[in-house]
């Protein structure tokens, strides 16, 4: 009998529309683009998503057939010459392959470009049109994906990530591979969706605590009973100026029937979490620095800068925070961040142990906030900027945030980086001599994956409210393109939600 032989490729990123910056082939380079065999080491893919479509494929005995992967940092909006770059690899990779029976793809799902707001849609259209109608083509996605018709009509199979944050990229792999296994072996399934036109902030939930928690764990006991074979519930992200932007729920089942009304059914429960989804009121800075003069249990208070999450693609370049803490500079520890390569260049030039004054931030994204002098900071240590992640999530793999200076004004321990990324992992301080955990308060650019690790080590989380590209207040972000009517912009009623319908 003949061995089965599926494509694997996959191009990773999540675009916001309000960061002005695209996306560059550099910026993927740096992360990792890996052709043909590179693709088969998992050295160059530890723990990732393709990682566990591997396994499976092996498993299976099935002959993979390496194409591109490509991954690179949450940011603005790719531009258009990398889509052009891995469609290219990928079609040709296809073309010139033997006939293969699947292929496997690792999205994100929430990835525009300079010319497109569905990247990924493109994508899946692009490989369904040159494989052609009978290879069976299934895709992993972030949970924050914009799973819109054009990706669905394309894709036989959709699962996204359960978790947030984020810990089963290598257990998405596995599903989306299983459900083309199955397939390929006789064992076809229905896939149905629906559209619910709502999106939440994401510092507002989490799948370890409330009702998105209460609704994972629904669906996964109609899995684990055998009702549904597969579910993803997808939190869009919410920084992304489409038309055609919703939060969807897909759910894979044998049965037809069984697949849309269990969508149904988990579409008109989280259309009900809508309002909890938004989030606890949010904090001024100014209170956040109250608590941390007030406190003293020995554990930082953290600022939630989720505005200005690098994971989330904004800036990193906001000096909002800093500017409120520079009045405290000889009363509170504080550790603080902001991307600003002149500043950085301007560290290395006077080198370790020199005093000056530095304008800091505001440089890559000037409309969203201000630059900020700090008076006679210290250039404490300079570094290349490579770290390993201390986790839980991505636990051990390299991370690489450029030339790094730890610049020091009074107590305030300033991580000034070229590029900021991944800076909710603790490692993002403690990598450059600076001590979350010796702090009275710690600002984090991030929005929930930093509660994985900092939530254990912190006396509170406030989730405050600051600029940036990634702003909390959603209905103060200046959308032009989104669909309307759409909660929380426009309250809506259970009409909105879209029909559960199967499209293959
Ligand atoms: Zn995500």
């Amino acid at each position: 009998m003949q061995t089965k032989r599926v494509l694997v490729c996959g191009l990773v990123q999540e675009s916001n529309s309000f960061n002005p910056t695209l996306a560059t082939l550099e910026d993927f380079a740096e992360y990792g683009i890996y052709e043909g065999n590179e693709i088969l080491d998992t050295d160059n893919n530890r723990g990732a998503t393709i990682d566990g479509m591997l396994k499976v494929l092996a498993d299976e005995k099935i002959t993979v057939v390496p194409a591109v992967s490509m991954r690179s940092i949450s940011g603005g909006p790719v531009a258009d010459d990398v889509v052009e770059w891995f469609l290219n690899k990928t079609i040709a990779a296809i073309e010139q392959s033997a006939k293969l029976d699947g292929v496997l793809v690792s999205l994100h799902g929430a990835t525009m470009s300079a010319s497109s707001g569905d990247v990924c849609g493109d994508i899946l259209e692009k490989i369904r049109q040159t494989a052609g109608e009978d290879v069976v083509i299934s895709a992993s996605f972030d949970l924050h994906a914009n799973i819109t018709e054009k990706i669905i009509k394309n894709a036989d199979y959709v699962s996204g990530y359960q978790t947030y944050p984020h810990l089963d990229h290598y257990e998405v792999g596995l599903r989306a591979a299983q459900l083309l296994a199955a397939h390929l072996n006789d064992n076809p399934a229905k896939v149905a969706r629906v559209e619910i036109p709502m999106i939440a902030p994401a510092h507002g939930y989490t799948t370890t605590k409330g009702g998105l928690a209460k609704l994972m764990a629904r669906a996964e006991n109609m899995k684990n009973s055998g009702k549904i074979i597969d579910y993803s519930i997808f939190q869009v992200q919410p920084w992304l100026d489409t038309q055609d932007m919703s939060s969807t729920i897909i759910i894979t089942a044998k049965d037809e029937e069984i697949a849309l009304t269990v969508a149904a059914e988990l579409a008109k429960d989280e259309f009900d979490l809508r309002h909890e989804l938004l989030g606890t009121p949010l904090i001024e800075i100014s209170e956040v620095i109250k608590k941390a003069l007030n406190n003293k249990s020995g554990k930082p208070v953290v600022l939630v800068d989720s505005a200005d999450s690098p994971n989330a693609g904004a800036c990193g370049d906001s000096a909002a925070v800093l500017e409120a803490l520079l009045p405290y500079r000889s009363e509170l520890k504080c550790a603080v961040a902001v991307t600003d390569s002149a500043a950085i260049d301007k560290a290395f030039e006077l080198g370790v142990g020199a005093t000056a004054d530095f304008t800091l931030g505001a440089t890559i994204a000037p409309k969203l906030s201000n630059p900020v002098v700090v008076k006679n900071a210290v250039v404490k240590s300079l570094h290349d900027g490579t770290f390993y992640m201390y986790g839980p999530q991505e636990r051990g793999q390299l991370r690489n945030i450029g030339k790094t200076a730890v610049l020091q004004a009074g107590n305030i321990l300033i991580n000034v980086s070229y590029h900021g990324k991944c800076e909710g992992d603790i490692a993002f301080y403690r990598s450059f001599g600076i001590e979350p955990e010796l702090c009275d308060l710690v600002c984090v650019k991030a929005c929930t994956s930093f509660r994985a690790g900092y939530e254990s080590i912190s006396a509170e989380i406030c989730n405050t409210n600051t600029p940036g590209a990634a702003g909390p207040v959603l209905t103060d972000m200046p959308y032009e393109k989104r669909p309307k009517p759409m909660f929380p912009f426009e309250e809506i009623t259970e009409e909105h939600i879209s029909e559960a319908k199967c499209y293959r």
